[in-house]
């Protein structure tokens, strides 16, 4: 029998949503219990400067993200790091989550699962293909890399590249043009050691003794291929929500996110939406604390109307 933990309000996702859900559950004087599937800060972990959030004119991410799971400490609320959820039952009046290790038990819930990098799918497996310049960069100093997106990601990331030491990159975009901001590609494009290609796939990887040594690239306009010589690639092709654990139990948008009410609530009584998760027209850090705050004092609310 796997021990059984009771609370107020149990919280999925440990990123600034759900940081911020904990914090003001606290300060209201509920027992909240962070579930996180990995480590908390969420996508801001993999930011190198946040440069918009109020307070901190430009702050390295992960170190912005370890000052809000301090102040979560501080608070003493639980948080259970790299903990599978297995099973999640939203019905009831009592809502369950099952890990790996425990069983918990809440009449309320915040959502705040956030989104993950889509993938890049490749016909050849390779372990040199990444999705954070941040976590996985610094091999690559000296070193020749493809980017795969044409959007803002793509671009500050294929910089961020370049500052590591990186040799060059070669960035291409499946559509017949780069979606980054203007600035981001002159930027790019003036360090002279970059190179994009519009209306570019992947056709495959040439893997060499377990080593990447180059891209097979088609040019979807002309048809024309080509092989590219890289020792790495970095996908940034947009993000996804996280929803894998509620999506039969919940109302979702087509894209699959968590449509929710002014205060957060979602389609089912206690439980409620925070971040990125949430549908909605911005994603930011900020609008992350936003939906925490007002999930959690909701949640409160919620509890003492029951
Ligand atoms: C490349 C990039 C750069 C960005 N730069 C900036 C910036 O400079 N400034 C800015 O304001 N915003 C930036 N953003 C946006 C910002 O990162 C997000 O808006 C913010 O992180 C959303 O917070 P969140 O808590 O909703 O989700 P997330 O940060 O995604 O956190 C969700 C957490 O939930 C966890 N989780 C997922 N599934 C489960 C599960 N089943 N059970 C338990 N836990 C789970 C995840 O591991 C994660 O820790 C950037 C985003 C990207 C992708």
């Amino acid at each position: 029998m796997k021990p059984e933990h009771h609370c107020d309000c149990l919280i999925l996702g440990g990123g600034p949503a759900g940081l911020t859900a904990a914090i003001y559950a606290a300060r209201a004087k509920l027992s909240a219990v962070i579930l996180e599937s990995n480590i908390t800060g969420g996508l801001v972990n993999s930011t190198y400067i946040v440069e918009n959030f109020p307070s901190y004119p430009s702050i390295h991410g992960m170190e912005l993200m370890r000052r809000m799971r301090a102040h979560v400490d501080g608070l003493g609320v639980p948080v259970e790091e790299v903990c599978a959820v297995e099973r999640l039952d939203l019905a009831g009046k009592v809502k369950t989550a099952e890990t790996d290790e425990a069983v918990y038990r809440a009449p309320a819930v915040i959502l705040a699962t956030g989104r993950k990098p889509v993938a890049l799918e490749t016909p050849t497996e390779c372990d040199q293909v990444h999705h954070c310049a941040i976590c996985d960069g610094a091999p690559y100093a000296g070193k020749r890399v493809l980017v795969a997106g044409g959007g803002n990601s793509a671009f500050d990331e294929s910089l961020y590249l370049l500052s590591l030491g990186v040799a060059h990159v070669t960035l291409i975009e499946v559509m017949p043009r780069f979606f980054a901001a203007a600035a981001a590609q002159e930027a790019l494009f003036a360090s002279g050691k970059a190179q994009g290609h519009t209306e570019t796939r992947l056709v495959d990887l040439e893997v060499t003794g377990g080593r990447l040594t180059a891209a097979l690239l088609e040019n979807t306009a002309t048809g024309e291929t080509w092989r590219e010589p890289v020792d790495g690639v970095f996908a940034f092709l947009g993000q996804i929500p996280n929803n894998a654990l509620f999506a039969e139990q919940i109302e979702l948008t087509k894209a699959g996110y968590i449509p929710a009410a002014v205060d957060m609530a979602t389609s089912l009584p206690g439980v409620f939406a925070a971040g990125d998760i949430v549908d909605k027209p911005f994603r930011q850090i900020t609008t992350a604390v936003a939906d925490g705050t007002v999930a959690a004092l909701s949640a409160e609310r919620f509890l003492r109307g029951r």
